[in-house]
């Protein structure tokens, strides 16, 4: 019976141990996972940053194409004003003059603005591309650690997966299904120490004739309320 309870305490620290391994795993995930989603979010921004920057610039190419054409209807409609023969003509050349080089004008405003739009989404672009880099060079440093760490939990965890199948196989079927029932079922906590008449797992008193037998070690006991196996300390 104490080989069958040293198995078990055995068993149960391994596999303590081991949970603990996979938590830490897990935070690994999740760490490369809000790593990532950094990433992506800055990468976004600069995106939209592009996309915004692409569209301005196809909206000034545009002005720009209207104002080039304005600009030759104003040199051609003045190079046409010394053949001009009657004053009616001349005026309405004039206005046509005129009138495009209004246009020019507001044409020239927009694109304008469009010059300030554009130089402060540059600026703004240049700022998050420079956060992008800085991040990227971070985030690949903090993930080959990661890496390292991870590679190493791996390693423990497979030396203990095969430990682990080893007590396992040393103890009678029906306390390994126990076990593994109990380990399952009572969060990765199947075998607990009796202390004080109380069982440490769920802190319930047992009856004081089981806690006394206790001592005795004749066989595995179970806590009546949580159904964990006990163990007792000091025994002799
Ligand atoms: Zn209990």
């Amino acid at each position: 019976m104490q080989e069958k309870l040293q198995l078990l305490k055995e068993l149960q620290s391994l596999d303590t141990e081991r949970q603990t391994l996979v938590r830490q795993r897990q935070t690994f995930v999740g760490e490369q996972d809000q790593l990532q989603s950094e990433l992506d979010r800055v990468q976004e921004m600069v995106d939209s940053l592009t996309t915004e920057i692409d569209g301005l610039d196809e909206q000034r190419r545009e002005f720009a194409q209207a104002l080039t054409l304005e600009e030759d209807n104003i040199a051609r409609s003045e190079s046409r004003l010394p053949q001009i023969k009657t004053q009616k003509e001349y005026v309405a050349v004039l206005k046509e003059v005129d009138t495009a080089k209004k246009l020019s004008k507001e044409l020239t405003e927009q694109i304008d603005a469009k010059d300030n739009e554009l130089a402060s989404l540059g600026a703004d672009k240049e700022e998050k591309a420079a956060e992008l880099a800085s991040l990227g060079e971070k985030v690949a440093a903090r993930r080959s650690e990661i890496g390292a760490e991870q590679t190493k939990v791996e390693a423990d965890l497979e030396s203990m997966t095969s430990r682990r199948e080893a007590l396992l196989k040393q103890l009678p079927t029906t306390l390994r299904k126990r076990y593994q029932l109990l380990l399952e079922r009572r969060g990765g906590i199947a075998v607990v120490e009796a202390r004080g008449g109380a069982c440490l797992g769920c802190h319930m008193h047992l009856p004081p004739q089981q806690f006394n037998s206790l001592y005795l070690a004749k066989e595995v006991q179970s806590c009546p309320h949580c159904n964990r196996l006990l163990y007792i300390e000091n025994q002799e």
